[in-house]
C-alpha cells in the first residue's frame, strides 16, 4: 500500500534522509523509533505531502505521490492529483494544532464539509460518533482552550480520523502531554490499532506501547532505517549495536 524507495531529504548541507526503502501493507501497524534527529517527522512530514522530498518516491496504492524532474528537484504533479494523493492520508502532531476558534465538534466538520463536501447533518454525526470513540462527546460544544492536554490530543485524532484516510501517522502524539495524561490518549490509540484496518505509523518513545501495538518497529539512525522486524526481536534481541546503545537509553 505504501511504497518508498531511496527517499533522500537535505536541509543545506544536512542530509537528514539517506535513501530510505520501506514497504507497508495495508492495515499495518509500524512503530518508527530513534533518536533525536535521525530524520523520523521528516519522513513523516514528506508522506503528509507538507514538505518535498530531493530524491527518491513515494507512492501509495501504487501512484507517485511526488514527481521528479530530471535533475532531482521537487515538482508538485498537478494540484488536483497532490490533493487526492493527500485525502489518503491523516496527521496527528505532538502539538494538536486545534482551531482555537472553532468548538471541538467545529473542529471536527470544518474539513469534511469544505473539502469532502460532505452535508452538514452527516458531518456532524460523523463528528459526534468519533467524539464518543475518543471519549470526548461530552465536550463537543467546548473550545479548544477549556480542555486538558490529553483531551486536546484526542481531539486532533479524532478529527485527523474524520476525513476517514487510509494511513494514519501519527508523530509522538504523547510527547507534549504530562505524564499522567500519557495513557488516555495511549488507549484511544490501542483501540484504533486493535479495531480498525486502517494503516498506522506511529514515531513514539513509548516503547512498551511500541511493543504492545506494532506488528513491526522500525529503527531509524542518521536517516536510514539501521534495522526492522517485529517487536519480540527489535527489544529483545537487536541485532545492531546502535539499536542496542539506543534501547538501553530508552527502556
Ligand atoms: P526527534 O526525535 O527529536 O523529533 P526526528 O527524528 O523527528 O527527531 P527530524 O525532525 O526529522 O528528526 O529532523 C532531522 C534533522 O533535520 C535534524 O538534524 C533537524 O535539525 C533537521 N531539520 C528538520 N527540519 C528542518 C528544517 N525545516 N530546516 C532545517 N533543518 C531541519
Ligand atoms: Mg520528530
Amino acid at each position: 500500500q505504501l511504497q518508498v524507495r531511496d527517499l533522500q531529504k537535505t536541509y543545506g548541507i544536512n542530509q537528514v534522509l539517506r535513501g530510505l526503502n520501506i514497504d507497508i501493507q495495508s492495515g499495518e501497524k509500524i512503530a518508527i523509533i530513534g533518536p533525536s534527529g535521525s530524520g523520523k517527522s521528516t519522513l513523516l512530514r514528506i508522506l503528509m505531502t507538507l514538505e518535498a522530498p530531493n530524491g527518491g518516491s513515494v507512492k501509495v496504492d501504487g501512484e507517485s505521490v511526488w514527481t521528479m524532474n530530471f535533475n532531482g528537484q521537487e515538482k508538485k504533479a498537478n494540484e488536483a492529483h497532490m490533493h487526492r494523493m493527500r485525502s489518503k492520508l491523516g496527521m496527528v502532531f505532538q502539538h494538536f494544532f486545534l482551531f482555537p476558534h472553532l468548538s471541538v465538534r467545529q473542529n471536527l466538520t470544518l474539513a469534511p464539509k469544505l473539502v469532502s463536501n460532505v452535508s452538514g447533518s452527516v458531518a456532524d454525526q460523523m463528528a459526534m460518533d468519533l467524539l464518543k470513540m475518543v471519549g470526548m462527546d461530552g465536550k463537543a460544544d467546548a473550545f479548544p482552550a477549556q480542555l486538558s492536554g490529553g483531551q486536546k490530543q484526542r481531539v486532533a485524532i479524532a478529527r485527523a480520523l474524520a476525513m476517514q484516510p487510509e494511513i494514519m501517522l501519527f508523530d509522538e502524539v504523547t510527547s507534549a502531554l504530562d505524564p499522567e495524561l500519557v495513557h488516555e490518549v495511549l488507549n484511544v490509540l490501542r483501540k484504533l490499532a486493535e479495531k480498525s484496518d486502517m494503516t498506522m505509523l506511529l514515531v513514539t518513545h513509548e516503547m512498551n506501547f511500541a511493543r504492545e501495538i506494532a506488528d513491526r518497529v522500525l529503527f531509524f539512525d542518521s536517516g536510514v532505517i539501521l534495522e526492522e522486524g517485529p517487536p519480540s526481536e527489535i527489544f529483545t534481541e537487536p541485532k545492531q549495536q546502535r539499536t542496542q546503545e539506543f534501547l538501553k537509553t530508552v527502556l
